[in-house]
């Protein structure tokens, strides 16, 4: 953000940057239109807020790389199925424009769901092979969810960059994959892991563990770790990397086990053996008590 008229003294004198809450398709294009303006990339961060410093990472990436940053909050009804936590997903959003405000973004897209999903809604977008197995298979319809709310947040943002992190790496490469087939003009930017100190991926679903479960759910980072640490000291074959995975889950007593995958980190295919030439990626997702987790790694032979 260029723009110093946008900044404003709070308490103690302290100069702190603005941050725009855009509500709707109208203040949102009169934003972009004045960003234009001015000149200078805009990137965007899609979110569903409960921020944490794995979404903060996207901003501060995007902010390197922009002169203009938005982000989106919306919690997407499209992507959860009848069973799942969508009327208990933590909705925090004072705090949450606070981190993004401090994280160095300039604005955030907050729409309500008929903002997004107007009356008389009634397209899809569907994304074929990538998106059928794995959480595709678990949870049936959700990337369908995510492939649509993608697609219409996109074609609102407008976007020369979108950012995205890698814990979701399914996700990551279906929404890479339908911005290529549907010729959508933003460049798609995938970032790493943010793991807290244990290890655990940071998700917004962590608050949903007790303490108990917290110190538990280490395990599936251990588990990735276990597995590359076997790749590197030579094992070849996919199986037996998803075995010493999933062993490592249920010795820390994490039974409820819905996929251990070695698969081609571009494809998803499944992958009999491992090569020298290519780096497969681990993929797991874990039941522990209400929570639902998922993590992954490259099982790079080197770091
Ligand atoms: P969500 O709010 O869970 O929909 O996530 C919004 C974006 O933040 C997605 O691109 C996620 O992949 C990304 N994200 C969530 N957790 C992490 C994390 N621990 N590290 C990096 N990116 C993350």
């Amino acid at each position: 953000m260029n723009d110093a008229s946008r900044t404003g003294a709070v308490e103690g004198g302290v100069e702190e940057k603005l941050m725009e809450r855009l509500t709707n398709a109208f203040e949102l294009a009169r934003w972009r239109a004045a960003r234009r303006m001015q000149g200078g990339m805009i990137g965007f961060v899609p979110t569903m807020g409960a921020l944490h410093a794995g979404h903060l990472s996207l901003i501060e990436a995007a902010g390197r790389q922009c002169a203009h940053v938005v982000a989106s909050i919306f919690v997407n009804p499209t992507q959860f199925g009848p069973q799942e936590d969508f009327s208990r997903y933590p909705r925090t959003l004072e705090p949450d424009c606070a981190m993004l405000a401090e994280a160095g973004c300039d604005a955030v897209y907050l729409p309500e769901v008929a903002e997004i999903y107007p009356e008389g809604f009634q397209t899809s977008v569907r994304v074929g092979s990538l998106a059928e197995d794995l959480c595709g298979r678990v949870r049936p319809g959700h990337f369908d969810g995510v492939a649509l709310v993608v697609t219409i947040l996109l074609n609102r943002v407008q976007p020369d960059s979108a950012f995205f992190g890698l814990k979701d790496y399914q996700q990551f490469l279906i929404v890479r994959r339908l911005v290529t087939d549907l010729a959508l003009p933003v460049q798609v930017v995938g970032l790493p892991i943010i793991r807290e100190a244990d290890g655990l991926a940071m998700s917004s679903r962590n608050r949903y563990l007790t303490p108990e479960e917290r110190v538990r759910a280490a395990a599936l980072h251990q588990a990735l770790l276990a597995a590359r640490a076997a790749r590197r000291a030579g094992e070849e074959v996919g199986r037996e990397l998803e075995r010493i995975a999933r062993a490592h889950l249920e010795q820390a007593g994490l039974d409820q086990v819905e996929y251990v995958a070695v698969r081609a980190a571009d494809s998803l295919q499944p992958i009999t053996r491992v090569t020298d030439q290519e780096d497969p990626v681990m993929l797991l997702a874990v039941r522990l008590g209400s929570a639902r987790l998922i993590d992954n790694m490259i099982l790079a032979r080197v770091d």
